[in-house]
Order: structure tokens, then C-alpha cells, then sequence
């Protein structure tokens, strides 16, 4: 049996883990932190549990044919709740706007809110999305990208879809209103990208939305990745916690040995989940073969400031995914993606687990997080002495928007700051997601599933292709697999 070694236990290492044991390798995860998940992972504070990051499920077959390579259902391990609406987007001018519980009651609102026109415009763009659905996702989100050439045969279709456009003006081309262009034009935002600059192809989420819907899971995200703790131990899958990789010991062709924190392991293959930027940097310790991965010409996503907090008062009229947008938006994204300085006045996304499900209600309070797009450590920012300045104008603004009176309410509170990204998660800058899903740094220019430096080493999770969040990294686990099936079987 093939001794294989996952580096990382995010959604990306978990799902790799189960694909190499069903094919039959001697699977170990080391995981650095003291549980598995990743970014997923939860966090524990004063008898409250938090899901420390992705709370919008989407495409769940992906997580149920990792069960299925086992023959086993993936209902006796997790159960998903629907989330409706998808998103509640509350604006400067106090108006909302709810997206996502029928695409019928979606149109009647975008015609009584803003007007007839729009509402048709979003018909448009949503045939759009289907058509970038239809090419990047069922043709290229699996597809291993292995050399430039391997783009070409897609070339005509990527001009058809116009993917040189950006999210932001692909959306304004079809709609009026400043309002719904900005909250539509979102999604990138989940990714760790501007809207302003990420590809046209990210266009392709909202269609997958309506498609599969938006779940959430029983329990909290974190009930799934306990679903595959379970399956880890059903199956025979190794994993190590508070093990951290220093090293890889190699002789320029194959790694040997891969040293930990808790001592030194054999290994005939390795697949890293961290993030390619730090594994380069501090694990392999060499520069990255490819060109389009240099250090000097890569972009990072942005940092996230995360406040996660619970409350005395239930707060039963708040959705589950509520997205508050700041009155700037063009600049605020310009000062934090490129001009990386503190802002005072972010925009936020608001998690409300409850809404969905009760079981979030814990020692009778509400629980929370909510989460604030910043610059990320490229920025001078000191977090130690700007974390709580920044806190205080999280809590004025929901205060002011969608959480009245919620400093006196609160019983418990904690945040991090990009230094967790980067101190805790090796996120190299810190940054929130790896890095961003310009053009320039989708499919092959991405950083490979296969190294090019090593014949046994392996990428997956969002550095590779096709990139961040929960349904990215899940199909990134699929690229790899197929890459080892053909080179390392
Ligand atoms: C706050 C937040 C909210 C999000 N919300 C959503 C959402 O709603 N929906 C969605 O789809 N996506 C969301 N995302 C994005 C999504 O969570 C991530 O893209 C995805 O989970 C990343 O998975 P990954 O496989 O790349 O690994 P990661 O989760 O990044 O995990 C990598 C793991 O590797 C470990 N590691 C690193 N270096 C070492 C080492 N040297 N030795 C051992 N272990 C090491 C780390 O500790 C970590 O556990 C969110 C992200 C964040 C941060």
C-alpha cells in the first residue's frame, strides 16, 4: 500500500484523505491546529461553539460522492438544511432586498423595489450565468489543467462567455439599479475576490445557486466535517492533530520523509492542503517552477476581520446570510485589495445560524459572526493595537443596521484578524482565501494539483485549481485524484 501523506485538513486534505483510500493508498492526515477542518474547522469559546468560516453550502453532491466512494450514505453521517432566502442585502439608504427564496417572488420584488426593466435585465444575466455554468463548471471545474496548451481548445468558448470582463461589469451590463449591480456582483467576495477585477467566469456561483441550492449544515458546518471524523475512523484514515509539517526531505526528484513537529514520517506520496504560498516558502523552501506562481506577481486575497459573538436577546427577524453594504463601495474594495490601509468602515457579511436551525440557540443566546473583507498582512496594519478600535465600529454598525442595541446584549465575544490567518492557518499574508480568482491565476496558471519541481508531491485546496470556497476545494480533490490515477497510482 502506498503510504500517503495529506498535509491540512481543510475541506480540500479531508476530501482528498477518502478519495486515496478508496483507491487504496495508507492515508495520514497532519493537521498543524488541534482540530480538523481548516478554515471549518470550530471554535470554542466559554461554552459556545462557532463555525469558524464557510456557513453557505452549495453543489452538496460534491460532499455525498465522497460518501459514495464507500458505499456509504452520507445522510447517516450529516444532514444539510435548505437556507432560504440565499441572502438578505441590506444597503446604505436602509432598503433591503432578499435573494434567493423563489426566482418568481425574486423578479415581483426586483419590479415593485426597482423596475420592470431590471427585473428582465435579471432574467438576462442569469441565462448568462447558465451559459459560464455550462462551460466553466461541468466542463473545467474537474478538469486537470497540465500545460498552457490544454487551455486552447476553450479559448472560443471563454471569448463566447467573455470572460475578460469582470463580475462587476458583466452584472452592470445588464441592470440599472447601483443597488442591485453591487449586491449581485457580490459573489466574487466569497472567494476571495474583487468584483471589480475578478473574471466574468466567477459569474457562474449565481446559476449554481439556483441550481442546487443553498444548505447549511444540521448542526453547523461543523456536523460535516464530524460526518468525516466519523468516516476517518469507519475507514481506517490516520489523522494527527497538533502536528505540524516543517519539512520535506527530498533528492530533487521524490520527497523521502516529511518532518513534523511531532517527529519524522516516510512518506511515497504527499499531498499538500496548505496554502501553496507558504508551502513553498517555508516547507519545500524553493521557489515554484512556474512562472505565473512567482512570489513577486502572485495576488493574495484579502484579509478577514472576524467577530464572532453571542447575544442574550434572540434576534428572530434576522435572515441567515445577511450581507450589509457600506455606502462606498468601488473605493472601499480599492483601499482594501490595492491600496491594503485600515478602513473604519466596512461593509459585512452576518451569519445567524439559528434562523435555520434551532440548535444554534446555545445556553438560551443567539449566536453570531460576522465578517469584514479587510487588507490583508501586505498592509502595515497592527492588529494587536487596531483589532479592538476595529470591533468597536463592527458592533456600531449592526448596532445601527440589523442589531439594535447589541453591545448591551452581548454575553460572549472573540475575534481574529488576518494574524490568525497567517500565524494559525499558514495563510501566507494572511489572507482570507489564497489567492485571488483573477484570470491570470485560474486553471493552468493557477499553482499545479501536480508539482512541477517533485514527482510525488501534490497540491489541493483553494491554491490550486479551480480555486477557494467549500464546492472549489471539494472539486480540487477531484483534479488531484485524477492527476495521481495517471501518474501515481
Ligand atoms: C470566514 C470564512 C468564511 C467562509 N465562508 C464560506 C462559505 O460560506 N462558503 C464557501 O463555500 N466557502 C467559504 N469560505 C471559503 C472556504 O472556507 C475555503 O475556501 C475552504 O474551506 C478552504 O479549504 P482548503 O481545503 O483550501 O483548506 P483550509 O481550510 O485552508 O485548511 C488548510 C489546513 O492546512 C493546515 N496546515 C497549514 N500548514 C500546515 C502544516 N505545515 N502542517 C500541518 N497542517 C498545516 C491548516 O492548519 C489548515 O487546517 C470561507 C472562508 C472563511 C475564512
Amino acid at each position: 500500500m502506498k503510504k500517503t501523506i495529506v498535509i491540512g485538513s481543510g475541506f480540500g486534505g479531508l476530501a482528498i484523505a477518502c478519495r486515496l483510500k478508496a483507491m487504496g493508498h495508507d492515508v495520514t492526515v497532519l493537521e498543524k491546529l488541534d482540530n480538523l477542518g481548516g478554515r471549518a474547522r470550530t471554535l470554542y469559546h466559554n461554552g459556545f461553539e462557532y463555525d469558524a468560516g464557510p456557513t453557505v453550502i452549495t453543489a452538496p453532491y460534491l460532499l455525498n460522492e465522497i460518501f459514495d466512494l464507500f458505499d456509504k450514505d452520507s445522510r447517516d453521517y450529516f444532514n444539510l438544511l435548505r437556507v432560504k432566502p440565499y441572502y438578505r442585502f441590506v444597503f446604505s439608504d436602509k432598503s433591503s432586498f432578499d435573494y434567493g427564496s423563489s426566482l418568481k417572488g425574486m423578479l415581483n420584488q426586483i419590479k415593485k423595489n426597482y423596475s420592470k426593466e431590471d427585473a428582465i435585465g435579471y432574467l438576462r444575466l442569469l441565462k448568462h450565468s447558465k451559459r459560464i455554468f455550462d462551460t466553466a463548471y461541468l466542463k473545467l471545474a474537474d478538469y486537470p489543467f497540465e500545460n498552457i496548451q490544454s487551455m486552447f481548445p476553450y479559448v472560443p468558448e471563454l471569448m463566447r462567455i467573455k470572460f475578460y470582463k469582470s463580475v462587476h461589469s458583466s452584472v452592470k451590463s445588464y441592470l440599472h439599479n447601483e443597488n442591485l449591480v453591487k449586491a449581485l456582483s457580490m459573489h466574487p467576495l466569497l472567494v476571495g475576490g474583487n468584483p471589480y477585477t475578478t473574471t466574468s467566469i466567477y459569474l457562474l456561483i449565481q446559476y449554481l445557486e439556483w441550481k442546487w441550492g443553498v444548505y447549511y449544515g444540521d448542526g453547523g458546518t461543523r456536523s460535516i466535517v464530524s460526518g468525516f471524523k466519523k468516516l476517518f475512523d469507519e475507514e481506517g484514515i490516520v489523522y494527527k492533530t497538533n502536528c505540524e509539517v516543517l519539512n520535506v526531505n527530498h533528492d530533487n526528484k521524490r520527497i523521502k520523509t516529511v518532518e513534523t513537529s511531532e517527529g519524522t514520517l516516510e512518506a511515497d506520496l504527499v499531498v499538500s492542503n496548505a496554502d501553496p504560498s507558504h508551502f513553498y516558502e517555508n516547507i519545500l523552501k524553493i521557489a515554484p517552477k512556474k512562472i505565473f506562481n512567482k512570489k513577486s506577481i502572485l495576488k493574495h486575497s484579502m484579509g478577514l476581520f472576524v467577530f464572532y459573538f453571542s447575544t442574550k436577546k434572540i434576534y428572530s427577524d434576522v435572515q441567515h446570510h445577511t450581507i450589509i453594504f457600506n455606502k462606498r463601495h468601488k473605493e472601499l474594495l480599492d483601499d482594501i485589495f490595492d491600496n491594503k490601509i485600515y478602513i473604519n468602515d466596512p461593509s459585512l457579511y452576518l451569519h445567524r445560524p439559528s434562523a435555520t436551525d434551532k440548535k444554534n440557540i446555545q445556553n438560551s443566546c443567539d449566536s453570531f459572526y460576522v465578517l469584514a473583507p479587510v487588507a490583508n498582512n501586505q498592509s502595515n496594519i497592527d492588529w494587536n493595537e487596531k483589532g479592538e478600535e476595529f470591533c468597536q465600529h463592527v458592533i456600531s454598525i449592526l448596532s445601527e443596521t440589523v442589531l439594535p442595541d447589541l453591545k448591551s446584549n452581548i454575553v460572549d465575544q472573540f475575534f481574529v484578524t488576518p494574524d490568525y490567518f497567517e500565524n494559525e492557518l499558514n495563510s501566507f499574508n494572511g489572507s482570507g482565501f489564497g489567492i485571488q480568482p483573477i484570470f491570470r491565476q485560474s486553471a493552468y496558471f493557477r499553482y499545479s494539483n501536480k508539482s512541477q519541481e517533485l514527482n510525488n508531491l501534490y497540491f489541493v485546496g483553494a491554491g490550486s485549481h479551480p480555486g477557494a470556497g467549500v464546492p472549489g476545494v471539494l472539486s480540487s480533490a477531484k483534479v488531484t485524484e485524477k492527476l495521481i490515477l495517471k501518474y501515481n497510482a
